[in-house]
């Protein structure tokens, strides 16, 4: 009788003990709160070399950057909302011809402008996205009214238009989103391929070489508010020479867009196939939720190896619960700012 007693007790302490080796171990050390509030944006990611820089471009570049976050950190700081932090920085930027959203966006194969947005509300896990639009000013601010006043995720082309018509939200002519920086881009990537692809597989090779031609420059921002949450958003002109209504990974949450206040928020920039393919946003997330791996090592993970390995270019701004950010990209290049609590500015260009 002893001896079972004695089996069973042995038994049940190895089980206990097996049994807490196998939860995950919790470093209660990285979840310590660094910032109050904070924010961090990208203007998109590239083949950006200081060589190929004037001084004046790298300027004009630098200045908007630090315009738009300084627009999302008072905001922060006066006690408002990441949503209307997130919003009105990125219509900063979508109304600069500089990036690749808004005026500036990039042109389609078919000489127009067709733009993808979307924004995610880390509290409630609420979403809004649009596709493919044409005449909306600003398609943040889209994403976020068919977030908020439809029943909606995502809406595109003409009947995203009608709805931010009925809306009220500002429609433009198509032509206030031209640039002739952009159309001339169109132009060119249109002229090599011609000249460089051989003539019987013309037709299936021209979409591949314009995209690797691409430079990329989308917008998105993603900010922590006084009261825990995190909001993210990302608005683009898509990729230089698209065609047949080519939809990027942007308006995709969970790809170009994800927030969650347990875990963190992401906007990514590159090339939007593969963005979509590796679920680059949510990954980061998951990562964190499941993994318990930090920001850091998430983004690094998802972009330096898992993005990397599929032949993906591009990169991602992230901020988590606490307030730490991250920077990650795997491009000669991303714009990018961010701005803590203490006012903390940083603004760069290229790879350190
Ligand atoms: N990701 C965008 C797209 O594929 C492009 C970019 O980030 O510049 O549409």
């Amino acid at each position: 009788m002893k001896k079972l007693f004695l089996i069973t007790s042995l038994f049940f302490v190895f089980w206990g003990c097996k049994n807490r080796t196998e939860k995950p171990v919790i470093d209660k050390s990285k979840d310590l709160k660094v910032n109050e509030f904070a924010i961090i944006i990208h203007g998109g990611a590239g083949t950006i070399l200081k060589k190929n820089m004037s001084d004046e471009k790298e300027t004009a570049y630098k200045a908007k950057l630090e315009e738009a976050i300084k627009v999302g950190h008072t905001i922060l700081k006066n006690g408002g909302t990441s949503q209307e932090a997130v919003l009105k920085t990125i219509q900063v930027m979508e109304e600069s011809p500089l990036f690749n959203a808004g005026k500036g966006a990039v042109f389609t194969h078919e000489e127009t402008n067709e733009l993808d947005a979307s924004f995610m509300d880390g509290k409630t896990l609420n979403a809004g996205a649009v596709a493919g639009v044409t005449n909306v000013k600003s398609p943040i601010e889209l994403a976020i009214k068919i977030m908020t006043d439809s029943d909606h995720v995502m809406l595109s082309g003409k009947g995203a238009s009608t709805f931010a018509k009925e809306k009220g939200l500002e429609i433009v002519d198509p032509s206030y989103f031209y640039t002739e920086r952009r159309f001339k881009s169109l132009q060119r990537i249109k002229d090599k391929a011609k000249t460089e692809l051989d003539h019987d597989d013309k037709k299936a090779a021209f979409y591949d070489a314009d995209i690797k031609n691409a430079k990329f420059g989308t917008v998105g921002c993603v900010a922590l508010d006084k009261d825990g949450n995190i909001a993210a958003g990302t608005s683009t002109g898509g990729m230089t020479n698209k065609r047949w209504g080519r939809i990027g990974d942007s308006p995709i949450i969970g790809s170009g867009t994800y927030a969650n206040n347990k875990t963190c928020g992401v906007s990514s920039t590159g090339w939007g196939e593969y963005f979509i393919r590796s679920q680059v946003a949510y990954d980061i997330s998951a990562q964190m939720e499941y993994q318990q791996k930090t920001l850091k090592e998430a983004t690094k993970n998802v972009i330096q190896n898992k993005l990397t390995k599929l032949g993906g270019t591009g990169g991602v701004v992230a901020l988590d619960k606490n307030g730490n950010m991250s920077f990650e990209f795997n491009t000669a290049g991303m714009y990018r700012a961010s701005m803590n609590d203490k006012d903390q500015l940083i603004v760069k260009i290229y790879k350190e």
